[in-house]
Order: C-alpha cells, then structure tokens, then sequence
C-alpha cells in the first residue's frame, strides 16, 4: 500500500510503498478513504511532540474516515461492524482502566496512544484500529466531509460545551471566536448551535478566511492585524455595543491570541483553549483573579462528543470548508499548513468507491 512517512523531524515525508499492517485480534483493519491534515501534524514534523519519544518511521495523520476492511477474531458481536461499514476512528486511545478513560474521557489517558504519533495514522492506504474506537456512520457525507469532523469539527465542540456549562452564553451575551483556518470554521457554527443567542464575533488576520467565517454564521468579524487591545475593544464597541467578551474561544492559543483574548474577557467570563500553537500561557494575574475570570483547557473530544457533532453533520447542520488533495501531494500542502495558507482543512482523499450502499466496491483478501 501506499503512505507517507515520516523518518526525521523537519524534513519532508517520504511517500512510499509499504506493506499492509496486520491486524491484532481486537483491531479492525480501515482502508482509509479521506485523512485530514492538521496544524498539529505539522508540528510533529517539526519537533512539538518530541518528548513523546516516538519511534521513527511513522504514518502521520489522525483524522481519518475510511470504510472496514477486516475484522480481528475477538471483535465481539456486539460491536455490530461488518466489512464494507463506512466509520470514522474516534482518536485518543486509553489503557479503559484509569479514571479518565472510566468516565469516557479517554482522550485524556495518561497511558493513552493516537494513531498517527506512534500507531500508524491515515497518511497511509489502510491502517489497523482497536474496534472500541470506530463509529459507525451512515454514506450521507463525503469522504472530505468526514475525516475533519474526527479532530477539527470536534475539538472546538468540545470546548464550547464547556464555556455553556459555566453558563456565560445567552441572547444577551457576546462570544469571540479565535482563529478562522482549520478548527475556526467549525467553532464558529457551534458558536451559533450552542450559545443560545449571543452574539458571535470571530477574530483573525486574514479577510479571506473571515469572510468565510462570515458565511459559516459570525455575526461579526475582526482582522486583528496590527491593532492594539484598545483598538479591537473600539471595534468590538461600534459592533456589538459591548467592549469585552462573555466567553471566548481560542482556536489558535498562539501566546498573542490568548493574551487578546483574555484582554478583552468580560469580569466573571470564560476562555477556552483548544489550539496548541503557542508554548506557554503568559497573562497579567490581578485582573484574571480580580475579575475572576475562568480558563479552560480542553484537548480534543471523547467519543461521546464525536457521536454528536457526527449526528449534527449528518442532519446537514455543518457546512464544511475543505481542500482535497491526493497523498502525492501531502509535502506540499504540510508547508502551506506551516504558512497558514490553507483555507479550511486540507483533506486526504484516497481512491475507496464506498458504494451506495457503503459497502467497499473493492475488497482486500488477507
Ligand atoms: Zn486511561
């Protein structure tokens, strides 16, 4: 099969025939038919990740979509997956032991592993995946559509969640969006879905991508180049009326992005942070106590949150903003990502007819 892999940090990948991955009793093997490409795949290449000792060669890529190949001999029955089932993988893979994976926050394992930073990811033809962690999904979307939901159209899912439970969203509330690439575009639209009402500003540098933010339902937007908190608080004002933010979420997390975020934070409001572009969080602690305010992480999602933002897709209340391109072309498109030159989410998309009744027309006997 083919894939791209990575044998060095900072260099190019190597595209390259490989064998196809065995499977272990409890895995299914995917053919992957879309794979998107995240700023954090980047990032592996570029040595972000470094400490997780990865052993080098790997397949990067962990939003993946794909249909099943072949099931492993201790898959039970009551996982109901039959080959030719179109699935997405649900990424963050706990030990199913610790209190983490317990409460069904396996993404949060401290034993846990992620396919494409050590167990071979969706940069390649077909990939082995513990069953626990497929989600079976009906052939409504396309192949583009529905690898990016696994990461990118999750992530931020998960973090307004938060910011609605701390219960600073309402009709008379303001939100700030951070960042409007990869994940921008969706948390915009669950800015919407889930904020009951407030009004919806997003914040980034570049007019392209905010007039897809636009689309994608902001109410407002904010190029932030070049301008200073007291700056963006006027524009905020002649806007919304409002000078500061309820909540906010920061897609980015570049140590700019946070500090004008947490800037322009209402006393008694909430930030969320779900990029990881930055490396360090560096803000004045007077005004976040004093105005006591509520930071939040949150890494990625659980499978529960995957199951409902795939729900929200496939009810067609998610417009998604994609590139495709083809595996040949992934080097490429990994320095557009580093330049921040990429509308939307890049996406993988193999050669895999899922048919119309998604069942794979092709079929691999092992
Ligand atoms: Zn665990």
């Amino acid at each position: 099969m083919l894939a791209a892999r990575m044998y060095g940090y900072k260099q190019p990948l190597v595209v390259e025939e490989v064998k196809i991955p065995e499977i272990l009793a409890d895995q299914v093997l995917v053919r992957v038919g879309s794979c998107g490409m995240c700023r954090s795949d980047v990032q592996l290449i570029d040595g972000y990740f470094e400490a997780l000792d990865v052993k080098l060669p790997i397949t990067p890529g962990h939003e993946i979509a794909g249909l099943v190949e072949a099931i492993g001999d201790s898959v039970p029955a009551t996982a109901q997956l039959a080959v030719g089932d179109q699935v997405v993988v649900a990424t963050g893979w706990g030990d199913g032991t610790c209190r983490e994976c317990r409460v069904g926050n396996e993404q949060i394992c401290e034993h846990g592993s992620w396919p494409g930073f050590g167990p071979p990811g969706g940069y390649g033809e077909f990939m082995p995946v513990p069953y626990r962690h497929l989600i079976r999904v009906e052939p409504k979307l396309k192949w583009e559509e529905l690898a990016p939901l696994t990461d990118a159209g999750v992530t931020p899912y998960r973090g307004i969640k938060k910011l609605r439970a701390e219960g600073v969203l309402g009709p008379d509330r303001v939100m700030g969006v951070f960042g409007a690439s990869g994940l921008g575009s969706y948390a915009v639209q669950y800015a919407k879905l889930l904020s009951a009402g407030a009004t919806v500003v997003v914040f980034a540098r570049n007019d392209q991508k905010l007039a897809i933010a636009k689309e994608r339902g902001a109410d407002f937007t904010i190029n932030t180049r070049g301008k200073s908190l007291a700056d963006l608080e006027d524009e905020l004002f002649k806007l919304t009326g409002a000078r500061k933010l309820d909540a906010a979420i920061d897609c980015v997390a570049a140590e700019e992005t946070i500090q004008t975020g947490i800037g322009l934070l209402h006393t008694s409001g909430a930030f969320v942070s779900v990029g990881l572009v930055g490396t360090k969080i560096n803000i004045p602690l007077f005004p976040f106590t004093a105005g006591e305010l509520t930071y939040h992480g949150s890494f990625w999602a659980n499978y529960s949150d995957l199951q409902e933002v795939l729900a929200l897709a496939q009810e067609g209340k998610i417009q998604h903003s994609i590139k495709r391109l083809r595996l040949e072309d992934v080097n490429e498109n990994i320095e557009m990502l580093r330049r921040g030159d990429i509308i939307g989410r890049a996406v993988i998309v193999f050669d895999v007819d899922r048919g119309a009744s998604g069942s794979s027309g092709k079929q691999l006997h092992l």
